[in-house]
């Protein structure tokens, strides 16, 4: 191979690599910009302090900030509706 040609070949070798790099630099920028929309569903974050709460009546979990809640016996009882409700409170 003569000297000239091999410079050719590294000459367009580079130019292909610096196309190669600004394609993943672009695609790097664009994945940030995705990356930093995804902060936005921190969904667990909001909802970490909240307790959940057992309904005795039909079984099923409710946050404590929108169960309802009756004392019998000197004991605090949540439910998901006041059916529930007024179902332990009669039986
Ligand atoms: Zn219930």
């Amino acid at each position: 191979m003569k000297p000239v040609i091999i410079l050719i070949l590294v000459f367009f070798a580079v130019r292909l690599l610096r196309k190669n790099l600004l394609k993943k630099a672009a695609s790097m920028s664009a994945s940030e910009q995705k990356s930093g929309d995804s902060r936005i569903p921190n969904k667990g974050a909001g909802n970490r302090g909240e307790e959940m709460v057992l309904d005795p009546v039909c079984g099923s979990y409710v946050p404590e900030s929108s169960a309802l809640s009756a004392k019998r016996d000197g004991e605090t009882a949540h439910f998901c509706s006041t059916e529930c409700r007024e179902k332990f409170l009669k039986g």
